[in-house]
């Protein structure tokens, strides 16, 4: 449950990290004991996370009250842009690591790739804003060069946020691309064993919309049972020799 405090924006950075070791003191001695059970027996168990949930670090977005999970149920790659480099693309990087953990040890089943509506990276990618100040940030997303291309740049007035929602859903399907060159993705694919899906959150609605491998088109969850996206042999029959 939100609360006023929840909301009230920080306008110090001590003021900020106040509210946090206040939260803290609330979960170490409230809710952590109201659910000690649970809490203890993520430890006691090997964690068996139903996903791999992949997202843009905003803020704004909460794997686990958007999808009604718990500590345990989700392992999360967090970045900004939602960007799953290509496999091999400059060596090991943590996204590839994490996606090799999650598949080849934890032996998760399926991966959700979740961009979201007023993403202030994509935005910033359509108004060309990506600028030598932030020369990082420009390096990565050339991982959305695609996206970049397919959009262009526009002035910052001219760009609508139903802009931002297609390129953020341009960039969900390229990323899904990317993360398919990933061996263990595509092996888990071929295999028949995982299950992929591509969701963008539209902040401010409650509404989470997910691509339909049929029509191509990013229909409401609430309206059809989740499709999962095919991988590159998805339809080979037999062992994979
Ligand atoms: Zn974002």
């Amino acid at each position: 449950m939100l609360s006023e405090q929840d909301l009230t924006i920080p306008n110090s950075a001590k003021q900020g990290m106040d509210a946090i070791l206040k939260g803290v003191n609330r979960f170490e001695t409230v809710v952590f004991p109201e659910n000690r059970e649970y809490h203890e027996a993520l430890v006691t168990q090997p964690q068996r996370p139903q996903a791999l949930f992949i997202t843009c670090a905003d803020s704004r977005i909460h794997p686990n009250l958007l999808t009604g999970t718990r500590p345990g149920s989700l392992f999360l790659i967090r970045n900004a842009g939602n960007i799953i480099p290509p496999y091999g693309s400059g060596g090991a990087s943590g996204e590839a690591a994490t996606i090799e953990y999650a598949l080849s040890v934890l032996q998760v089943k399926n991966i959700i790739l979740c961009g979201h509506s007023h993403c202030g990276a994509i935005r910033a990618m359509l108004e060309g804003k990506l600028s030598d100040e932030i020369p990082s940030v420009r390096q990565w997303f050339t991982h959305t060069e695609s996206v970049q291309r397919l959009f262009g740049t526009k002035k910052p007035t001219d760009i609508t946020e139903d802009d931002v929602i297609l390129a953020a859903e341009e960039n969900v399907i390229l990323q899904l691309a990317h993360l398919r060159t990933h061996p263990a993705v595509a092996f888990g694919l071929s295999h028949g064993e995982l299950n992929i899906y591509g969701w963008v959150y539209h902040l401010g609605q409650g509404k989470v919309y997910g691509l339909n491998p049929a029509s191509g088109e990013f229909t409401s969850l609430q309206e059809e049972e989740a499709i999962p996206l095919p991988g590159l042999r998805s339809r080979r029959k037999g062992p994979v020799r």
